[in-house]
């Protein structure tokens, strides 16, 4: 009956541990990745060419609104 006890009591330690470890691998892998701060987020406004119309950012159309293909 001793052993027997040893045995339940050894068993109850493994389960215990077994969900511990789980339990710290789910909390550190459910962890969402930082996000980030809209502040760093740079966005840039979008500009049409004036002759192939194809949208570019703004500040890589040349004066005359054309891309640099078109103002070559
Ligand atoms: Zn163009």
């Amino acid at each position: 009956m001793n052993l027997f006890r040893l045995l339940l009591l050894g068993a109850a330690l493994y389960i215990v541990w077994r969900l511990l470890t789980v339990a710290r691998r789910a909390t550190t892998q459910q962890r969402p990745p930082a996000p980030r701060a809209p502040s760093s987020a740079h966005y840039e406004p979008m500009a049409r060419c004036a002759r192939c119309s194809t949208y570019l950012p703004a500040s890589s159309l040349s004066r005359a609104g054309l891309c640099g293909r078109c103002s070559e």
